[in-house]
Parts: structure tokens; C-alpha cells; sequence
């Protein structure tokens, strides 16, 4: 009798066991069909030993149904998928999930119907139908794709299929992808450039777990110089990962990978459609993509062939997931390549202080690409006390910098303003009763956004019309909004110059690959003479024509005060600064601040980034903070607030007194309503050697929550709110 482990996907189950029928040979990594009383149920094989469950007496076995033909999971993939729930407190089944991340690549026809428009027009013409015909122009996807893209109903569309408007198309989904070619354009490396090339091309070669911080300053071309790892690794017939940050950055890097490799990469994101992900998921799986291009969720996919990965941009929070299974890609990349084999790239110009860490404590060997490529400079940056030089009443710009940018317009040089926040204003108040609006599910203010009329929640997405009077007092044409945001700094910048042509660079006004690539081409060719953006355009770009930077307010970041905002603002303004002054002509960077003796915005300015990192180092080990003590966050939320609050009170009677951890807490998250849940936050804080996990498990282990209310473990937090 062949006893069958499996690790289903549903949380609550968890692992069952089933026995093998009569001739089929099961192996661990196999993906199955099992039985699940009258229904079926996913799983994966395991090795019992593995995975502990309840035995079942044998004879209660129920036998598996099929194994689904697509190569089984590796040892070391599912070594991976252990660790990371171990080590992140989450379910092996949810990090499991993050690997079969396509449910239409285990089943499903090898052809799929998608529709388009047919070029007829319908017999009576409606609003919404005009809508539709001329939003689907040129587009062809699945019927609930084509609804979300037109902002109709399914109903709609359906319509218009039975009249013919729309036709349906048959289409292969696993159609192979173009071969890419390492040798299609190699660039000259620059001898410091070559060096570093070469340790990372041999340590491809050598296909055995090697870490690398490639430190690099901005400009320097850490692109190019692990093109050629990259270039080895195709050679060899191996597998590739490069991870950004952003889907707003991989245009540029697409661009740049096209022009090196001949062809483009096969790219795994968020908003791919479930064709595009269900033709990725195979080719990765099958070893017919060579290399993959993707946000975080592309580090668990089932590569049988991976010779190695790159994290670009690896300091970026967005690496960080805060919901689901809150790991961190960065940190997972790196265990990937020790299960595996093979080395992992971690580049930045403005590495996390746990990954300089890593480097100086050898764990991480450190490479170094200290000059910009081609003879460039770095930029010349200044500090503008806005205490001593303000700007006017109602304005954000001092004279200062507006003379700077007076300057580059007369020069025909490009300039970016840098601000951290989308929309209009933070905050939007009635003028007569102080009345402020605030999201109805989330402690939050709500945001102005004018380009799109609306007031928008940050948080949960929540959107609404400001209305004409206040809701409260019911007076007219009485809001006022309080605060900038880029959309207002464009407003200031357009009066100042109404010759200038001006570009708000956001998640907003980014937010297609379409979109994306028509501002990079734009800025690429000073077809745009101000860009003024959030932290989206803080990283990847390169403007040639761009000299001068100006930071609206620096102090922004730091107001938050969590662990980790001087270091998000060392990073945020030295990236930004990073694009000033890349061409033929030097770069000035003007940084506006309430406090220029703060330590992180005299490093800034002095260029000192080492006593940056030393005093942040320093404050870091005070603390017992990471790298060198533990921190983990608990939050207990529901949409009861009473009930979250005493979950949270009971959770605290029992909290382990151990020696070397702290448990702060509990308390109000700094958002306490989040999308309608109340929220409670513990912080521990631990330190190195004890086994922080352990203690949080045997700890929630106590407790029987009822079931509203969610706990969440968030192990080396980068959100504190
Ligand atoms: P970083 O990512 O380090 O900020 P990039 O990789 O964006 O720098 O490189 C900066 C610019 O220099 C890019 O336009 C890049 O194409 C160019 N560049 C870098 N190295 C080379 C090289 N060896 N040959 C030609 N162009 C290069
Ligand atoms: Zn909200």
C-alpha cells in the first residue's frame, strides 16, 4: 500500500493523505487531482517526513484522481516553499499557491477564445455600447478582460457578440517564445565594468550558491554589466530571473534588454492577462523561457533550470509584500540560489542597510562600480533652508529653485521636481466649519486628485465626487485643499511658466506599459521640459537631457519617524538625484528642507553617503533593531472594533516572557480602519540568536481566535502602519 502526502490548496486542510491507484507510479513535486468528498482538490506531493499530519488508517484512503501533466516541482522548490513559510509564520499551502500562481496552466484547452471587434456596428447604438466600441479599438482579450478595459458589464459585450459587433477568435496559448541571443550586441565594458563582469560571469560558470551586492553609484551601468551573467547563463542553457522593482520601470529595462539579447524577455507581473500568464507559467515550467522579467511574484515560479537571479533596484520596498504571505523577495532570492545552486545579484546605488551589512560581514561578497559610465559626473547637490528661504505665501517652489529652473529653460535643459505624494492635496477642509474628509472604511484623509475630479482614499482605492458644498455645514464653493501634491506643484510650475511643457509623472498618469513608454520617449527626446513625479521616477531612468533635480520637500518621509524612514529617505533623494547631470552636461541637485542639519540631509548634501550609513548603523545597533536584533509585527484586526480590541487584549495577557524579546503593545495601528477592519499592533523586538518564530508560534498556537478576526505575522516589517 503507497500511503500519498499531499499539500492541498486550502488553508484550512492543509495536508491530506491519499494512497496511489492501482499502476501509477507518484512522485514527490507531483501535481495532483484528489478527491475532497463529493469535490476535488489541488495538491502537491510531499515527502511525509516533511510534511507532519494526522495519519488516517490506511484503509480509509481515498486514491488520487489524476497527476495533472506538468513537470512536478523540484526538491529544492519545495525546500523553498518550507522555508519561507517557516521563516515568514505563514502556511506552506499559501507560499505553495504563489508557485501554481496560474490556475489555467494546469488545465484548460491548448487554444482559448478571445474576442474582438469585428468592425460591424450594432443595430441600435446605446451610451454604453459607443463606450465600448471605442475602447476595445485594436484590443483583443477574453470577455471579462474586454468589460474592465471598456468599463462596461460582461452583459454589455455579449450583446454586442450576438450581434455580431464583436467576434470571437481562436488563439494558441502556449506558442514557444523567441530564443533570446547572447551575442546579438555586446557592448565595450569599461574596465571597471569588465572586472566586475567577469567575477559574476565566473561565478555563473561555477553554478554554486554565490551572494553579490553590486554597489554601484547611479549611472554607473549596472545594467549592462550584468547583462554579461546573464548573456553566460543563456549560453549555458540556463534559466533566468531579473526582478524590478516597478512594472512602470520594465519599459526602459525592455527596451534596453531588446537592443542586448535581440528579442524580448518573457515578462510575469501583476496585470499580465490569464492567457499571457497561463503561456509564461508552461514556458517557465517546460524550461522554454529563457529569461523572465518580473515583479516580486515571479521569484516562485517552478524554473527547473534557474543558473541565476538579479534584483534590481534590490533596496525598493515594493519587494517587501504586506499582505498574504508578507515576505520579502530580496531576502527569498537570496535562499532560492543556496537551495538551487547558483549565484544571486542584489544591485543598487543605495543598497538596504542589511544587505551593506551582509557585504561587510562577508556573507555577501561586495562588488563596486564607483564612477558613472562614460565619464559622467555626479551631480552637485545643494540644500535650501525653506525656514530662510521661503517660498511665497500659497506656493512650494523657493526663488531659489524657481531661478534654476528659469535657468534650465532658457538653456533648453531638462528638469525634474521630485515630490512624494499623488493627487492634488493631502487634505481637503471646509473653509467655514473645518469639516475634513476622510475615507469612510480607512483612517485616512481623503486625496484630491484634479486631473480626474475625484477625492481618492490611498488606502483602500475608495473614490468619490467633492461635492459642490460641504457635507457637513452645507455652505457653497467653501473647500479649500491644504498641502501639495505633484498635480499642484505642475499648477505652480504652469503659472510660473506657461511656455513650459510640463509632464505629472505618477502611478496615475503612468499607469499602462502604453503610457509608460510614450513619457519615457517623450523625456527621452526633450520632447518634456519639467517632469514633476512621485518616487516612481526616482529610479531606472535615464535623461539624457535632464540637469537639473529639485526636492520639494525632503522632510516628508522622515515625518512618519518609523525604523526605517531615514534610510527611505537617504535612498528616495539619492535615487532621485541619480538622475541629474547622466549626459554630457554635469547635474544639479536642489534639496528644499526645513531641517538641512538633520544627519541624513547633510550626508545628502555632503555626498557623504558612508557616514550615512555609519550613523544609521549605529542608531540601528542602539536600537536592537535589524541587522543587528529581530523585529516582528503582530496585527490583529476585524471589522468589529471591540471584538478586534480584546482579541488583541487577551493575545497580550499571554505574551511570552522570554528573556531578550520585547513585546510592545498592543495598541492602535497608526491606521487604525483599514478597508473597514479595525486594527491592533503588536511590535516585538528580539534579539539576534533567539528563535523569534518559534516564540510567535507557540505563542498565537494559545489562542482560538473567533472568525472575524484576522492575525496577521509581518517578520522583518518594513510597514509600520
Ligand atoms: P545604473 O543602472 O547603474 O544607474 P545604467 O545601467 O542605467 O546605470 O547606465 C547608465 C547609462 O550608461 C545607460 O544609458 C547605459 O546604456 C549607458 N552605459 C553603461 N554602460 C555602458 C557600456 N559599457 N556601453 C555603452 N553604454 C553604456
Ligand atoms: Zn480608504
Amino acid at each position: 500500500m503507497n500511503r500519498i502526502r499531499c499539500l492541498v490548496f486550502n488553508r484550512a486542510l492543509e495536508v491530506l493523505d491519499y494512497r496511489a491507484p492501482e499502476g501509477m507510479a507518484v512522485e514527490p513535486g507531483a501535481i495532483v487531482v484528489a478527491p475532497l468528498g463529493p469535490r476535488q482538490i489541488t495538491g502537491i506531493v510531499w515527502e511525509p517526513e516533511r510534511l507532519p499530519a494526522q495519519e488516517v488508517p490506511a484503509e480509509k484512503l481515498r486514491p488520487i484522481l489524476e497527476i495533472i501533466p506538468v513537470p512536478p516541482l523540484s526538491a529544492p522548490l519545495r525546500r523553498l516553499i518550507e522555508w519561507t513559510a517557516d521563516y515568514y509564520c505563514a502556511s506552506p499551502s499559501s507560499v505553495a499557491r504563489m508557485v501554481i500562481s496560474s490556475g489555467g496552466a494546469l488545465n484548460g484547452p491548448a487554444t482559448m477564445t478571445e474576442y474582438r471587434l469585428s468592425g460591424g456596428m450594432p443595430e441600435r447604438m446605446t451610451p454604453q455600447r459607443e463606450q465600448a466600441i471605442e475602447a476595445l479599438q485594436g484590443e483583443q482579450a477574453t470577455i471579462r478582460e474586454l468589460a474592465s478595459i471598456a468599463g462596461v458589464s460582461e452583459g454589455v459585450l455579449r450583446g454586442l457578440v450576438s450581434q455580431g459587433v464583436i467576434e470571437p477568435v481562436t488563439v494558441a496559448i502556449d506558442r514557444p517564445f523567441d530564443p533570446a541571443d547572447p551575442d546579438y550586441d555586446v557592448p565595450e565594458l569599461s574596465a571597471e565594468q569588465r572586472e566586475v563582469a567577469d567575477v559574476l560571469v565566473n561565478a555563473v560558470r561555477a553554478q554554486e550558491f554565490a551572494p553579490f551586492l553590486l554597489d554601484g553609484v547611479t549611472g554607473s551601468g549596472k545594467t549592462e554589466t550584468y547583462f554579461e551573467p546573464m548573456a553566460e547563463a543563456i549560453r549555458m542553457g540556463r534559466q533566468v530571473l531579473v526582478m524590478l522593482p516597478e512594472i512602470a520601470l520594465t519599459e526602459n529595462f525592455l527596451k534596453r534588454f531588446e537592443a542586448r539579447f535581440g528579442v524580448a524577455p518573457v515578462l510575469w507581473h501583476s496585470s499580465l492577462k490569464s492567457t499571457e500568464r497561463r503561456r509564461a507559467w508552461r514556458a517557465i515550467s517546460e524550461d522554454s523561457a529563457q529569461v523572465v522579467v518580473g515583479a516580486r511574484s515571479a521569484l516562485f515560479l517552478p524554473y527547473p533550470k534557474l543558473g541565476l537571479i538579479v534584483v534590481d533596484e534590490a533596496h525598493e520596498v515594493s519587494f517587501k509584500q504586506d499582505d498574504g504571505v508578507r515576505y520579502n523577495a530580496r531576502d527569498v532570492a537570496v535562499m532560492r540560489g543556496h537551495f538551487e545552486g547558483f549565484p544571486v545579484v542584489l544591485a543598487s546605488a543605495t543598497p538596504a542597510l542589511e544587505s551593506l551589512h551582509m557585504a561587510d560581514t562577508g556573507t555577501y561578497t561586495r562588488l563596486e562600480l564607483p564612477s558613472r559610465f562614460g565619464g559622467a559626473e555626479l551631480p552637485h547637490i545643494d540644500t535650501i533652508d525653506l525656514t530662510e528661504e521661503p517660498p511665497e505665501r500659497g506656493r512650494w517652489l523657493s526663488p531659489r529653485l524657481v531661478a534654476a529652473l528659469e535657468d534650465r529653460l532658457a538653456k533648453h535643459e531638462q528638469s525634474l521636481l521630485f515630490l512624494n505624494r499623488r493627487g492634488y492635496a493631502p487634505l481637503t477642509l471646509c473653509r467655514n466649519c473645518g469639516f475634513r474628509f476622510q475615507c469612510a472604511n480607512c483612517s485616512a484623509w481623503l486625496v484630491e486628485h484634479r486631473l480626474s475630479a475625484r477625492l481618492a482614499c490611498h488606502h483602500c482605492g475608495h473614490e468619490e465626487v467633492p461635492p459642490a458644498t460641504c457635507p457637513e455645514c452645507g455652505e457653497l464653493d467653501c473647500l479649500v485643499a491644504c498641502g501639495p501634491g505633484v498635480e499642484r506643484i505642475a499648477d505652480e510650475v504652469a503659472e510660473l511658466f506657461p511656455e513650459a511643457r510640463i509632464a505629472v509623472a505618477t502611478s496615475d498618469t503612468l499607469n499602462s506599459p502604453e503610457r509608460a513608454a510614450e513619457f519615457i520617449a517623450a523625456a527621452e527626446n526633450a520632447a518634456i521640459d519639467i517632469i514633476i513625479g512621485t518616487q516612481l521616477v526616482t529610479k531606472g531612468f535615464h535623461f539624457p537631457e535632464l540637469t537639473l533635480v529639485g526636492v520639494i520637500d525632503a522632510d516628508l518621509g522622515l515625518e512618519g519617524g518609523d525604523l526605517r524612514a531615514a534610510e527611505r529617505t537617504y535612498q528616495q533623494v539619492a535615487q532621485v538625484a541619480g538622475r541629474a547631470g547622466r549626459g554630457a552636461k554635469p547635474g544639479e541637485v536642489l534639496i528644499q528642507t526645513r531641517h538641512p542639519q538633520a544627519p541624513v540631509i547633510a550626508a545628502l548634501s555632503d555626498g557623504n553617503r558612508d557616514a550615512f550609513y555609519e550613523a544609521e548603523t549605529e542608531a540601528r545597533r542602539h536600537a536592537g533593531a535589524p541587522p543587528f536584533g529581530r523585529w516582528a509585527a503582530i496585527i490583529i484586526s476585524s471589522e468589529d472594533d471591540a471584538e478586534a480590541r480584546s482579541a488583541a487584549n487577551r493575545l497580550g495577557d499571554t505574551r511570552p516572557q522570554i528573556d531578550g524579546l520585547m513585546v510592545l503593545g498592543p495598541a492602535p495601528a497608526p491606521l487604525a480602519l483599514l478597508r473597514g477592519r479595525y486594527r491592533y499592533r503588536f511590535l516585538v523586538n528580539a534579539r539576534r540568536t533567539a528563535n523569534l518564530q518559534q516564540v510567535l508560534r507557540d505563542w498565537l498556537a494559545q489562542h482560538d481566535f473567533p472568525p472575524g478576526i484576522r492575525v496577521g505575522v509581518d517578520i522583518d516589517p518594513y510597514s509600520f502602519v
